[in-house]
This record gives structure tokens, C-alpha cells and sequence, in this order.
């Protein structure tokens, strides 16, 4: 017997969930049940200070008023923030990584004065500048000295050092439901990605990658802006001989001016719609799930 395939939606609670997020919840509970496969939900709260309780019961609420029913209790990241660090310290081991202290407006910065020459500096697939920072190449007593200073600093990816470990091109196989195709992975369009903070042992790819393997995760399915990630989260399962899972990026749920849905920008959130006199049942008619098959 084939084993039980295993699926999980994985919000943050860091701000209130919309429409695009109960189609991934939902689509995630249809291929699930279809396939006779258990679903998981795993909170993804290492950003502690926006991620609050408060949030995180809204989106627990949240989720019951939209049908979502998921097996087994919640794995809430912060709770593991030592199995983080535990793969942390092997890829220090394998010297794959490095403290780097350029600051988000340092970087900014840096990239105004470098493009106001007329030169373009290369951005990776969500649009922000690659890594400019030297410190990949700074030997053990300066990436010592930055570890042990007062400065906040990232602890990034060599990610071409990493790449280097393998001669075969790397993939990853994605579903749509009807067909599973190969996809090559591309990891060097991210350059040096953050993998953990001075405060927190993880960023979100490693956590991913670390969560999947532990929660026994077969299949992924997420929305497509997410797909681009996927050539990190390959790189990474490599490395730390972590399984691959089969990923389903679905498409996104969009506004009428052709935008993803977004905490940030002011689209309604599932509270609010509630608040309206929506139903879940509009909610359900509204996604609109049926033209999704099972994988
Ligand atoms: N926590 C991520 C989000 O809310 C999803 C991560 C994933 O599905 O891999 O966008």
C-alpha cells in the first residue's frame, strides 16, 4: 500500500488572513480529503513580535468559520527554535554560511548610488537587490569579530559555494493536478538569501525546508508566489539530506486591478467579510474550488 500522502497549510499570524489565504487552506482540505491524505496546519510565527496571540486566535477562528479542519495538533514554529539552530550549526559546519551586517537601508543605499552610474545591479525573483556585502569572503576572525560585536548582523547562504557541492542540475517536480512535470531549480537567481538573524535561528526558507521533512510533509501546496522559493528549499532539502516533497503551486487570488490579495495592502480580510454578513458558504462559492483536481 502506497503510504498516506501528507499536506499542510502553512499561514503567519502576522496579520489578518484574506480570501487568497482560505484558497490555499481550502484546496490544500479538497486535494487532501480526495487523495485519502491527512492535513496539517503549521503556524509560522518566528517573526515574534508581529506575529501576537491575538492574531493567532483571529486566524484560528478564522479558519474553523471557513471549514478548514486539520488532523493532529498545530506545530507553532517558535516552539522549535532549537531544531533550527541544531541545522544551523551543520551548515555552519560545512562553512555555508556567514554573519553579514549590511542593514536593509545600507543595502538600499548602496544599490541608489551603484544604479545612479547608469548600471543596473541584479535583483532576485521577488524583486530585491542581491546581496552586495563582502563579508562571504572574510576569514574566521573577522566573521569571529561581527559574531561577537554588539551589531545586528544576518547569518546568509553562500549559496554558490553550496551549488558547488553538486555536478547535477537540480529540480524539484510540480503538479497542477494532471500532470507532474521536472522543474530545474535556479537557486543562484537569490544569491546570499538570509537563513538566520542575530535573534532568531531561522529565517523562513530554512524553517520550511526543516518543517516539511520533520512533519513528514509529501505534498506542498502553496500559492505560485511562492514558486521561485522552491529553487532555495531544493538547494537546502540537498544539503541537509532532507526528502523532497511534490509541490503544487496554485495560482493566486487577485483583486479587480489584477493584484495579489495582501495583509498589507488594504483587501479585506476574512474578519471583515464576516463582519459584512458574508458566509462561509459565499466564501466557498466565491474560490470556487472545483476547477482544481486532486494530485
Ligand atoms: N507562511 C507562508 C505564508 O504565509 C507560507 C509558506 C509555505 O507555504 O511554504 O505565505
Amino acid at each position: 500500500m502506497m503510504n498516506q500522502p501528507v499536506f499542510r497549510f502553512a499561514p503567519s499570524p502576522n496579520g489578518h488572513l484574506h480570501l487568497g489565504h482560505a484558497y490555499s487552506a481550502l484546496l490544500n482540505q479538497k486535494i487532501a480529503r480526495e487523495s485519502g491524505g491527512k492535513l496539517l496546519l503549521r503556524i509560522e510565527d518566528i517573526d515574534t513580535t508581529r506575529c501576537t496571540p491575538e492574531l493567532e486566535s483571529q486566524m484560528l477562528q478564522d479558519l474553523e468559520w471557513i471549514g478548514f479542519e486539520w488532523d493532529e495538533a498545530p506545530r507553532r514554529q517558535s516552539q522549535h527554535f532549537g531544531e533550527y539552530r541544531d541545522y544551523l550549526e551543520k551548515l555552519d559546519k560545512m562553512d555555508l554560511i556567514y554573519p553579514a551586517t549590511m542593514s536593509r537601508s545600507e543595502i538600499k543605499k548602496f544599490i541608489t548610488s551603484y544604479e545612479d552610474q547608469d548600471k543596473s545591479w541584479p535583483r532576485d525573483p521577488d524583486g530585491s537587490p542581491i546581496y552586495p556585502g563582502k563579508e562571504r569572503d572574510f576569514d574566521t576572525q573577522s566573521r569571529e569579530e561581527i559574531l561577537q560585536s554588539a551589531q545586528p548582523y544576518a547569518l546568509r547562504f553562500n549559496t554558490q559555494k553550496a551549488l558547488k557541492l553538486y555536478s547535477e542540475r537540480l529540480s524539484w517536480h510540480e503538479t497542477n493536478g494532471l500532470k507532474t512535470e521536472q522543474v530545474f531549480a535556479h537557486p543562484n537567481n537569490w544569491g546570499d538569501v538570509i537563513l538566520a538573524r542575530k535573534d532568531t535561528p531561522t529565517s523562513y526558507h530554512l524553517c520550511c525546508v526543516i518543517d516539511d521533512a520533520i512533519q513528514d510533509i509529501t505534498n506542498v501546496v502553496r500559492g505560485k508566489d511562492l514558486y521561485e522559493a522552491t529553487s532555495i528549499h531544493v538547494l537546502l532539502q540537498k544539503i541537509l539530506v532532507l526528502p523532497a516533497p511534490l509541490y503544487h503551486h496554485h495560482k493566486l487570488i487577485v483583486d479587480d486591478k489584477n493584484q495579489k490579495l495582501s495583509k498589507s495592502k488594504k483587501h479585506k480580510s476574512l474578519k471583515e467579510l464576516r463582519a459584512s454578513g458574508f458566509t462561509a458558504n459565499d466564501v466557498l462559492e466565491l474560490l470556487n474550488l472545483s476547477d482544481q483536481k486532486a494530485l
